[in-house]
Parts: structure tokens; C-alpha cells; sequence
């Protein structure tokens, strides 16, 4: 599901909206705009919130970087007396280069940044793990190769679509059980190397309750070659949910879940080994840990 991926989708990027803010007054003589990032680190494979607050017009703001993607998301809400806050997601890819990537700030209009500021990716090294197994536990069947092929391609397009935001407010975990911290964990199967694990994994019984870590659209709900029955919901703005290894998926495509609703059950379908949740997150393509989406989104008290 992850194969090989150009440089310019390395660095995903993003959703900017607005938030109510009309009791955030910027001091007079303040950069205008104020942008600060927040992160639990700015490394491979972590969501940065950037926070801009500016006197600027009622419409989006776009937020660009280096790898060329211009995004333009926005919800316009009318600017009170005073500074209007922003918001925006940028989702580093699990295999973002370390390095300095400009990320510049648009105003409604203007072909020139307002405000442009150095994202420092600091090197990440995740585990790697060394496995001899037979054969046939890591090598697909032949005649499961293009079933395999057709669901990566369809995944990769759907994980491309940009909706309107649909979610509001901090995720919250899809199940109650503790995360292990193996996103990004690389495997190395008889020498040789497999996709990086681009999700986190909770171990759990068989049959607990899974819910809609934030809120969205089912724009899949169905069964899968690696994931078994999985549920994905498309949060809006770029930003995507994968619910893995289901014993019971109990949404269908198309329904509208609010952060906390049922979707399934714990189970072990697909490529699972034991009753295990694994919840991916596509942010704008870029795989990222849903921890670090938990983080960026859970400290902002203010967002409506
Ligand atoms: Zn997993």
C-alpha cells in the first residue's frame, strides 16, 4: 500500500482553515502575520499544526512549500474587529528527508508569501526488525498479485481526494486499549526489506468496540487483501482514517460518523497474526503517526 513515491508528495501539506477567533487582538507593532508551528517533533512521519494569526481579509489562506504542492483549503469566516486565527495540518511523510523546507504563508490574492518560515526536519531512525520466516507467510500467492496491485491503485486515488473539513476539535483514539509505538517500524524478512509499518497497532480483544477517531465520511467499508475488513473515513481536507484487521464493520460508504460513533469491532482479518487495531493516517498522501495527529489537534481549546 505505501511502493515507491515521488519527492513532491513527500511532504504533504495541508489544511488551513479558520477558527473562531474574534477575541484574539494582535498587538499593535506585531509581525503580521504571527505564524508558530506545534508538533511533538518536526520529524519524518509527524503531523506540524501551524497556527497563523493575521489582520488579513475573510478568505482562505494558503500555506505552500518547497516540494511545490500549493494547497488551498479554507473555511472563510468573517474576520471580527481585529486578527483572525488560522489553521493548518502539515503532514510529514514517514520517508521525509531531513533538511530545511521553506513553508510559505499566502494571503487571499497575492502571488508573494506575507510570511515565509524554515520547516527543520530532524533525522528520524525507526526500528528495524530482522525476521527469517518460511516462504509463503511473506510472499503472496501469485494469483493474489493483481487483486493486490488493484486495491494499492484504488487506495493511492482515494487517499488523493481533498472535501470539505468535516472534523472539528482533538481525534481521540479509535479504541480503548494502548498503542504500541511501532509506526514507521521496517521489517526485513529473509533480507528483504518490506513497506515501512505506516500505522500504530493496539493490542486488544477480539470484539471491542472501534469508534471514528474524529469525524467524517465512510468512503470505504469493506474487505481488503492486507487489512481484512477496514473501515476508512475521509475527515476532509486531505486528512484520512484506516481502521484495520475488523471482526465486524458496522458503517457503510457514504454514512457521516461523528468523532466517538461505533464503526466495528476489534478482530484479526486480513494479514493480522492475533486480534489487533491498526489505525493509518494519510494526511495530503503524506503517512503519518496518528499520535502525533492526537497531539496537534488536542491542544487547541479554542477551535469550534
Ligand atoms: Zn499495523
Amino acid at each position: 500500500m505505501t511502493g515507491r513515491r515521488s519527492a513532491a508528495s513527500l511532504l504533504g501539506v495541508l489544511a488551513v482553515f479558520g477558527i473562531a477567533a474574534a477575541d484574539i487582538g494582535a498587538r499593535p507593532g506585531a509581525q503580521d502575520p504571527q505564524v508558530t508551528l506545534a508538533a511533538r517533533a518536526v520529524q519524518p512521519g509527524e503531523v506540524v499544526r501551524v497556527d497563523v494569526t493575521c489582520r488579513c481579509e475573510s478568505a482562505p489562506l494558503r500555506v505552500r512549500t518547497p516540494a511545490g504542492e500549493t494547497a488551498l483549503f479554507g473555511i472563510s469566516s468573517a474576520s471580527e474587529a481585529g486578527a483572525t486565527r488560522w489553521q493548518g495540518l502539515v503532514g510529514l511523510d514517514l520517508e521525509t528527508q531531513a533538511g530545511a523546507y521553506p513553508l510559505a504563508v499566502y494571503e487571499p490574492g497575492r502571488d508573494a508569501p506575507s510570511h515565509t518560515l524554515d520547516l527543520r526536519v530532524v533525522a528520524k531512525v525507526f526500528a528495524t526488525r530482522r525476521l527469517r520466516v518460511s516462504p509463503g507467510f511473506v510472499e503472496p500467492l501469485p494469483a493474489d498479485l493483481p487483486r493486490i496491485e488493484q486495491e494499492a491503485t484504488a487506495l493511492e486515488a482515494l487517499f488523493k481526494s481533498v472535501t470539505p473539513r468535516l472534523w472539528h476539535g482533538p481525534f481521540v483514539t479509535p479504541v480503548a486499549a494502548r498503542a504500541t509505538s511501532n509506526f514507521g517500524t521496517r521489517s526485513v524478512f529473509n533480507g528483504q526489506p518490506r513497506a515501512p509499518h505506516a500505522g500504530v497497532d493496539f493490542s486488544s480483544a477480539a470484539g471491542v468496540s472501534v469508534v471514528a477517531p474524529g469525524a467524517g465520511r465512510i468512503v470505504f467499508a469493506g474487505e481488503l487483501f492486507f487489512t481484512g475488513n477496514t473501515v476508512i473515513i475521509d475527515h476532509g481536507l486531505g486528512l484520512f482514517s484506516l481502521l484495520a484487521h475488523l471482526s465486524v464493520v458496522t458503517v457503510r460508504q457514504n454514512d457521516i460518523v461523528e468523532r466517538g460513533m461505533l464503526v466495528g469491532r476489534v478482530g484479526a482479518t486480513g494479514r493480522a497474526t492475533g486480534p489487533h487495531l491498526h489505525w493509518g493516517v494519510r494526511l495530503n498522501g503524506a503517512r503519518v503517526d496518528p499520535l502525533s495527529l492526537l497531539f496537534a489537534t488536542g491542544r487547541d481549546e479554542r477551535e469550534s
